[in-house]
């Protein structure tokens, strides 16, 4: 049995499927500047990575500055956004109800994303997710956190740390859940357990970046927790 006292969800690849969205979306705005690649080639290299540094990476690439690429890929992500939505990833329901059912004895649960907060409430609200974090108990406790709030973007830990301090749990109180392998090497940084969720990502690459368990979906994870299905 795995216990915690705080579950920190990652959002992108964990609570919601946008990754297939916004892999497609970046892939065509870099090719669209020079750098021909496709999302299989984003998801392996960009995914749950900083957008300043994968700037960096294209503009090595294509040796120029490209100040207006990454408000290119917003303007285009939104849209495509509004326009398909995103879907909650398969059992993480599921697995909510199941920690509901904990009742009080249910670690305290939150998510730490490198995403503006804009851009996960939209994506959360669309799947049904937001009032499974917010609100729950009645008290406006915060529940969401961005990198964007801290300045420090996964794979650096000062996002979990912050979350951690926030949310009143030692880091080593605390269970990750992440899908890339930033996001692994950060909870690992921040002192933390973490669980890797294969799903784009190879299970080899989130063990190799330090990943305590690797689960291939949250039906699994319900039984990692022990709890009832
Ligand atoms: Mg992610």
């Amino acid at each position: 049995m795995l216990e915690s006292e705080l579950i920190i969800f990652d959002c992108d690849g964990v609570l919601v499927d946008t990754e297939p969205l916004t892999n497609r979306v970046l892939a065509r705005c870099v090719s669209a500047v020079g750098w021909e690649v496709d999302q299989a080639y984003s998801i392996t290299h960009f995914k749950g990575r900083n957008l300043d540094d994968i700037l960096i990476d294209v503009e090595a690439k294509l040796g120029k500055k490209l100040p207006g690429l990454m408000d290119e890929y917003r303007r285009q992500m939104y849209i495509e956004i509004h326009e398909f939505g995103v879907p909650a990833l398969g059992g993480i329901h599921e697995l909510l109800d199941a920690l509901d059912a904990m009742g009080d004895q249910a670690p305290h649960r939150c998510i730490g994303t490198n995403a503006p907060l804009e851009k996960a409430r939209l994506t959360l609200g669309g799947s049904g997710l937001i009032d499974r974090f917010e609100h729950r108990d009645g008290s406006d406790r915060q529940t969401m956190f961005s990198a964007y709030e801290v300045g420090k973007w996964k794979p650096d830990p000062g996002l979990f740390l912050h979350v951690a301090a926030a949310m009143g749990h030692e880091p080593e109180a605390c269970i990750v859940v992440e899908d890339s392998t930033a996001g692994v090497i950060a909870a690992v940084a921040a002192g933390m357990r973490v669980i890797g969720l294969a799903d784009l990502t190879p299970v080899d690459d989130l063990a190799k970046a330090g990943a305590t368990q690797i689960v291939e979906s949250h039906h699994e994870l319900v039984a990692e927790f022990n709890l009832s299905q």
